[in-house]
């Protein structure tokens, strides 16, 4: 948990008082605690991590908790941060590797982007951004965009991440060609001959949370591209916490939140 400390003496003794502000039983100096850098309360800031798991539209949020835009914003980007690195830092066992395209979901995209699309190596349009997924299947998924789905991008991102000697399952795309070597398990599934599910070789989990994403983009209206990264880490969390009730999500990110 968080400790707060008196602006004025740096005492860390406090007596509760109204909405949310502590005052110093050494100095009886009183004040609203920074929680995450921000001045909102622990009260406050449930309310905001509720709304936004439920719903994640800011005039709701803003309207709800009655906290400014501002406020909002900028406690938003911080979960977002927070939500970015509750993830495991390694992936082992059984895992599963995959590439997806991003393109439809875009805002302000420009026409003469649209009409220069050329075709590239998947065939897919140039403004299509890839993302690189991982996912352990007793455990998490992981995402990240890459700016290319070669054997340069991913290797090094699958040796970073994913232990030595861990069953890999991918597709048969060139870029995990060599993963044997590297020191993996590596199975593979074609995606065309319809074999999905080949015993436990196959990329049913990551497909079922990149399908989800989409999902969520497109429910979103479209994001603008820069803004990519940003959404993954929390398309990542709240897909990795589905299952958790909403009142351990904002205990979970409260407490994320409270010790940054
Ligand atoms: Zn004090």
């Amino acid at each position: 948990m968080y400790q707060a400390k008196c602006k004025k003496c740096f005492g860390k003794r406090f007596w509760k008082v109204r909405r949310g502000k502590l005052r110093c039983k050494n100095c009886r100096y009183e004040f609203t605690p920074k929680i995450g850098g921000m001045r909102l309360t622990k009260y406050q800031w449930e309310a905001l991590l509720k709304w936004f798991l439920r719903c994640q539209s800011l005039n709701v949020i803003v309207k709800e908790t009655d906290i400014s835009e501002y406020k909002v914003l900028k406690a938003l980007n911080l979960v977002r941060q927070v939500m970015a690195v509750d993830i495991p830092e390694v992936f082992e066992g059984e895992v599963e590797v995959d590439e997806t395209y991003l393109g439809g979901q875009w805002k302000f995209k420009r026409k003469s982007v649209k009409k220069s699309q050329k075709p590239s190596k998947r065939g897919l349009g140039t403004t299509k951004q890839p993302v690189f997924g991982i996912l352990a299947r007793c455990g998490r998924v992981w995402a990240t965009i890459v700016p290319d789905a070669e054997a340069k991008d991913l290797i090094p991102i699958i040796e970073k991440r994913i232990k030595r000697g861990s069953r890999v399952n991918s597709d048969t795309w060139r870029a995990y060609t060599g993963l044997a070597t590297k020191g993996y398990v590596h199975r593979t599934v074609e995606h065309a001959k319809q074999e999905y599910v080949k015993g436990k070789s196959h990329i049913n989990g990551l497909e079922g949370f990149f399908g989800y994403l989409k999902r969520q983009l497109a429910s979103r209206g479209g994001i603008r591209k820069e803004r990519l990264s940003y959404y993954l880490a929390e398309y990542v969390w709240r897909y990795n916490y589905r299952e958790l009730p909403i009142e351990k999500k904002v205990k979970r990110l409260f407490n994320l939140v409270a010790n940054t």
